[in-house]
C-alpha cells in the first residue's frame, strides 16, 4: 500500500494487461486490502476509507487527448487532484501544469518539471505568491483586471501574461465566470494599460466552466479570443499562445474536441501555440474509493415490515472524500464490495435494480451534521451490515483535495496505485 504522500518509496503494483480487465484489477486490490482488516480488533484508522488509483486510466486518457486534440498541449490542473503519483505521470507524459497557489507550484516543481512548463492560472493572486513565482522562475500567469496589473508591475514585472476573458458558462456544472474573466469590452483598456506599464502580454486564456455541457461555448470563446489577439496587435503586442482552459468531460470529450479543434484551426494559424488546463477529464475515472460501514439503523416501515430498509453510516462523507457531492455536484454510486450476511463480494451496483429485487438504503457520512448524506435513496442487491465495505467508482476529481478534518476524522487516506497499461507502468518505473 502506498500512502498518500510525496514519498514514492513503496513500490506500486503493476498488473499485466490483457489478463484481467482494469475493473477486475481494481476490485482485486480492493478485496485484498479489506481482507486484511479485522474490525473486531484493528487499530483505530486501519478500517479507514482508501483509494485504488489506476495510473493506466490516466495514460489512456492522455492517448485519447493526443488522438483528438493533437494541436493542444495539456497543462494538468493540479487543483483537481494533486496526488504526487499523478503529477509524476503528467510530468513524464510531457504535460505542463496549471497551478493556483504557492503550494501547487511547489508540487509541480517537485514532480520535476521546468518552471516554463507551469502556468500560474489564477487571475487574482496573493502578492507574496507572485514574488515566490518570480523567485522560482514561473513566468506564465493569467490576469483579468487592472489592479492585478499594478501588482504584477510591482512584484514581477518580467511575468508573461495571459489575459483571461469571460465565457458564457451558464450550461456548465461548476460556473467560474461570475468570479473570473475580463469582458471582451474591457480587453482593449487592459491591453492598453499593460502596454503603458511596460508589461509583457503573451496570450489569451479562458475557461468555459467545469463540467461544461454546451460545446458551442468553446466556439464563442475562441472567436472572442481571436478578437482580443487582434486588439493586442493594434496595441503593439504579438501574442503567441491561446489557453483554452479546462471543462472537458469523459463522456463528451470526442464531440467537444472536434468542435474546439475546428474552431481553433479556423481562427488561429499554426504558429500560434494552443494549450489547455484539463483536470477532471484526466483523473475522474482513475480513482475508486472503498469505505467501511460503521453503523446501521433499521428504518423498516411498520406498515410494510417485509420490506427491508436501512440507514447505513460510512466512515467517509461529504466533509471527507465525498466533498465532491457538495462542491462538485456529483452523485457517487455505491456498490457492494463485501457483504458478510450474503457471502457477497462485489455484488455489483444498484443500477437497474428496483425495490423488489434489492434492499433500500440511505447512505450517510460519519459526522454529526445532517447534511452529511452520500445517497438519499439507493437499492443494493444484498444485505449490508456493520463491518461490510462499499465502493464508489469515478472518485478521482475534486474529492480528497477538498476534504476537511471536521469532527476529527482524517483527511489523509491511503492510495493503492496500480497500472492497467504497460505504457504507464514503464513511465512510472512500476
Ligand atoms: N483551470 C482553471 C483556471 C480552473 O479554475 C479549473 C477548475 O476550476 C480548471 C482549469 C480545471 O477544470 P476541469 O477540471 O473542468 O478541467
Amino acid at each position: 500500500v502506498t500512502p498518500y504522500s510525496t514519498d514514492h518509496g513503496v513500490k506500486p503494483i503493476c498488473l499485466p494487461r490483457g489478463q484481467v480487465a482494469p475493473k477486475e484489477m481494481i476490485l482485486e486490490q480492493l478485496r485484498l486490502r479489506v481482507a486484511r482488516v479485522d474490525a473486531a480488533c484493528c487499530e483505530p484508522g486501519e478500517e479507514d476509507a482508501f483509494y485504488v488509483a489506476d495510473m493506466g486510466e490516466i495514460y489512456r486518457q492522455h492517448m485519447r487527448w493526443k488522438m483528438n486534440l493533437s494541436r493542444v498541449k495539456p497543462f494538468y490542473a493540479v487543483k483537481c487532484n494533486p496526488d504526487p503519483e499523478i503529477l509524476r505521470l503528467m510530468a513524464k507524459l510531457g504535460n505542463g501544469f496549471d497551478c493556483a497557489s504557492k503550494a501547487e507550484i511547489d508540487l509541480a516543481l517537485q514532480a520535476g518539471v521546468d518552471p516554463s512548463r507551469i502556468i500560474y492560472a489564477q487571475p487574482c493572486k496573493t502578492r507574496s505568491y507572485l514574488r515566490y513565482a518570480a523567485q522560482k522562475g514561473v513566468k506564465q500567469m493569467t490576469f483579468d483586471n487592472a489592479d492585478e496589473l499594478y501588482k504584477i508591475k510591482t512584484d514581477f514585472p518580467e511575468a508573461e501574461l495571459y489575459l483571461r476573458i469571460l465565457t458564457d458558462d451558464s450550461s456548465s456544472m461548476c460556473r467560474l465566470s461570475m468570479k473570473f474573466g475580463a469582458s471582451v469590452d474591457s480587453a482593449r483598456y487592459l491591453l492598453d494599460l499593460a502596454k503603458q506599464l511596460e508589461l509583457k502580454v503573451v496570450g489569451v486564456s479562458f475557461h468555459v466552466g467545469s463540467g461544461a455541457e454546451d460545446p458551442a461555448t468553446f466556439i464563442k470563446a475562441v472567436q472572442d479570443a481571436r478578437w482580443v489577439f487582434d486588439q493586442a496587435a493594434e496595441v503593439g503586442y504579438e501574442l503567441h499562445t491561446l489557453d483554452v482552459g479546462g471543462g472537458f468531460c469523459d463522456d463528451t470529450f470526442e464531440r467537444f474536441a472536434a468542435i474546439l479543434g475546428k474552431a481553433v484551426d479556423d481562427c488561429f494559424p499554426p504558429h500560434i501555440r494552443i494549450i489547455a488546463e484539463p483536470g477532471r477529464y484526466y483523473v475522474a475515472q482513475a480513482f475508486t474509493l472503498a469505505a467501511h460501514v460503521i453503523a446501521r439503523r433499521d428504518v423498516r416501515d411498520p406498515q410494510d415490515p417485509a420490506r427491508d430498509a436501512y440507514m447505513l453510516y460510512l466512515n467517509d462523507g461529504v466533509y471527507g472524500n465525498f466533498s465532491n457531492i457538495i462542491f462538485d455536484h456529483q452523485h457517487p454510486v455505491a456498490q457492494i464490495l463485501t457483504s458478510a450476511a450474503n457471502g457477497l463480494e462485489s455484488a455489483g451496483s444498484s443500477t437497474g435494480s428496483s425495490p423488489t429485487d434489492g434492499i433500500e438504503y440511505s447512505i450517510w457520512g460519519p459526522t454529526c451534521d445532517g447534511i452529511d448524506v452520500i445517497s438519499n435513496r439507493i437499492t443494493l442487491p444484498g444485505l449490508v451490515d456493520v463491518g461490510d465495505w462499499l465502493y464508489f467508482e469515478n472518485m478521482g476529481a475534486y474529492t480528497r483535495c477538498s476534504a476537511t478534518r471536521f469532527n476529527g476524522f482524517s483527511d489523509n487516506h491511503d492510495v493503492i496505485y496500480i497500472s492497467s497499461e504497460p505504457g504507464a507502468s514503464a513511465l512510472l518505473e512500476y
